[in-house]
């Protein structure tokens, strides 16, 4: 008898599909339903909603616990250095990377070139709320750990559990019983992701439907062309860039990566969050890239909250495309300033749908384009967040299996190994 195939796992009751497949196929038929629904498709969005509360509903927990655990597993603390470092650089370096690839990207196709569009016409998103860069800052430690918590400020938490993790790292023996009460809570909060995501199919459905049926065909049609642009440089930088690195860096095959992470691509592509998709992230990281515990719960939450290379994909595109709409010329100096003040921008931007376009507002000020142009952007925006999205988790992931496979925290027999489930 010959083996099962890959990713599909055999069942007594016959032939199930694995997750994965599943979620494909809710996401194909939530397009379909939402074209045929239209409007009435609202009525599923309950759900989608259910789908995407269950999933925030792991993330405090989660967040503290996996990120002490990684950080209290690293015994040695030059190692808890070195992943630090490597996770910053690699981080640091696709985010100015990822939004002069944007900007290449809309020079090269110019988007906003015979648009006719103009500003006043759109309805408006605010674009006035967007912190300042010094605010971002000073924000990063919270005054009260447990009210970022109950508020789930993930910056916040994630600035705490590290101080928490290292403190408890210094404590040596006393430290044990906490220790062992957070390796179980995390794993209680890894199973919970478990049960979650077994419902991932239904609540994917349910979100693709909604937005399908509420934008049509027809919102994209004037905006057609700076949406392509983002969608084909968002699928540019996942497929040769991070699939380039997997494999320069690691020797590894980038198919087995993009085929493990793909649970996790496609719920940030449906729900538009990198920190509501950060337990699946944490899941696939371990489960099926065969990254440590350790080194996936420092990289993941730390990334699904500052690493953004799919939001600065889209700023510098977005920028470019505003200023070739008003025929505004761009200076040398403005591109820096775009580079430099996005790079920051994306670390301020919080992994929850549409910050990208308030964080945009930043950029826009900088370089003296009009704000009242986000509200151009905002008609279309969660088209361009799931892109976004889905290239922000993807580069959290493939930092995760760089990192640790430089580490020696990458298990090899489980990279290779098809996925079942
Ligand atoms: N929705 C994005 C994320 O969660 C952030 C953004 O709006 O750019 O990663």
């Amino acid at each position: 008898m010959s083996a099962p195939a890959p990713g599909n796992a055999p069942t007594s009751a016959g032939f199930r599909l694995a997750l994965w497949q599943q979620i494909m196929i809710a996401l194909a038929l939530g397009l379909v339903a939402g074209q045929l629904l239209g409007e009435k498709a609202e009525y599923l969005k309950p759900i989608g909603d259910l789908f995407i509360n269950a999933i925030m509903m792991l993330i405090v927990p989660l967040i503290f616990a996996s990120l002490i655990q990684g950080i209290t597993s690293m015994s040695d603390p030059a190692k808890m250095g070195r992943v630090g470092g490597k996770t910053a650089a690699i981080y640091m370096l696709t985010t100015v990377f990822a939004i002069s690839l944007g900007m290449f990207a809309a020079w090269l196709f110019q988007p906003g070139a015979g648009t006719g569009m103009s500003f006043a016409a759109q309805g408006g998103e605010a674009a006035t709320e967007a912190p300042s860069l010094a605010q971002i800052l000073i924000d990063l430690v919270p005054r009260n750990p447990l009210a970022a918590m109950a508020e789930g400020n993930i910056l916040q938490i994630i600035v705490f559990s590290l101080i928490l993790g290292i403190s408890l790292s210094l404590i040596g023996d006393a430290a044990a019983p906490m220790v062992r009460g957070i390796d179980s809570l995390a794993q209680a909060m890894f199973k919970m992701t478990s049960l979650v995501m077994a419902c991932a199919p239904i609540g994917v459905f349910a979100l693709i439907s909604y937005v399908s049926g509420r934008y049509g065909l027809e919102v994209l049609v004037p905006l057609a062309k700076i949406i392509g642009v983002v969608y084909v440089t968002c699928i540019f930088h996942v497929l040769v860039v991070y699939s380039g690195m997997v494999a320069v860096f690691t020797r590894l095959n980038p198919l087995r990566w993009l085929h493990g992470s793909i649970d996790a691509l496609m719920v940030g592509f449906s729900t538009t969050s990198g920190a509501a998709t950060l337990p699946v992230s944490l899941r696939c990281a371990t489960k099926h890239l065969g990254v440590s515990k350790g080194v996936a719960g420092f990289v993941l939450p730390v990334g699904a909250t500052i690493n953004m290379d799919g939001t600065a994909i889209y700023q510098g595109a977005v920028t470019l495309f505003i200023a070739q709409l008003i025929g505004v010329e761009l200076t040398t100096m403005d591109y820096l300033m775009i580079v430099i003040t996005g790079t920051l921008a994306t670390i301020g931007t919080a992994g929850v749908p549409g910050a990208g376009l308030i964080m945009l507002s930043i950029i826009l000020v900088q370089v003296g384009l009009p704000l009242e142009a986000v509200a151009v952007i905002a008609g279309i925006d969660r088209i361009l967040d799931m892109a976004r999205t889905t290239v922000n988790v993807a580069g959290d992931l493939m930092t995760s299996v760089v990192v640790g496979h430089s580490e020696g925290e990458l298990d090899r027999e489980v990279y290779d190994t098809p996925r079942i489930t």
